[in-house]
């Protein structure tokens, strides 16, 4: 691992990467965008952003980045997409999950009439709440006892572990709110 300054690599092949990687900046970490074969061996951690999850599995393919996906064993943090791409399984032949995280999710669980919405989300490990945005939220259906639970809004799991791998289902890169990237920094670094 990089010990105290470990590399990053936000997958920035659609999506809402770039604000990851200012979160990162604003913290000290070194982030960069992956987008070719080879880039992805060379992190510590990786970030799967949020965007939309069939797309990102085309590009992940068109790309040739599933192998080198697959193979990565190292921490893995996603968000809305990329959460649903953490998942063992979004329940929609178009998306290849990771299969990293022993949870199932239903990428439209919030219907379409609550397209997008704000909640505060309780932290296991803060008491300060995190201003959570749900951005077309994909929605946890059930997890395995081995998966942690690490924030939710009205007992709705939202913020998840699984291992080394963290999922939330909003955007914590738009709350100007660093505590999310600095939990997953802390935690496997
Ligand atoms: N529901 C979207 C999907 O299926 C995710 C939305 C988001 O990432 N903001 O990929």
């Amino acid at each position: 691992m990089g010990g105290i300054f470990p590399k990053i690599g936000i997958l920035g092949l659609q999506g809402a990467f770039q604000k990851h990687h200012e979160m990162f900046k604003g913290i000290q970490v070194e982030a960069r965008f992956i987008l070719y074969p080879g880039q992805i061996r060379e992190c510590d951690g990786l970030v799967l952003p949020g965007g939309e999850s069939t797309t990102m599995t085309k590009l992940i393919s068109e790309m040739h980045l599933r192998d080198e996906l697959d193979a990565f064993s190292g921490p893995i943090f996603g968000t809305c997409a990329g959460a649903i791409l953490l998942s063992k399984s979004a329940g929609d032949s178009r998306v290849q999950t990771l299969k990293r995280m022993d949870i199932r999710i239903d990428r439209k669980g919030y219907g379409r009439q609550v397209d997008s919405f704000i909640q505060s989300v309780q932290l296991t490990f803060d008491k300060t709440p995190f201003r959570g945005i749900f951005i077309r939220a994909p929605r946890i259906v059930d997890f395995s006892d081995g998966v942690e639970v690490l924030g939710e809004f009205e007992g709705e799991a939202v913020f998840l572990r699984d291992n080394n791998n963290l999922l939330a289902t909003f955007h914590p890169e738009l709350s100007n709110d660093a505590r999310v990237h600095q939990y997953f920094i802390d935690q496997f670094f």
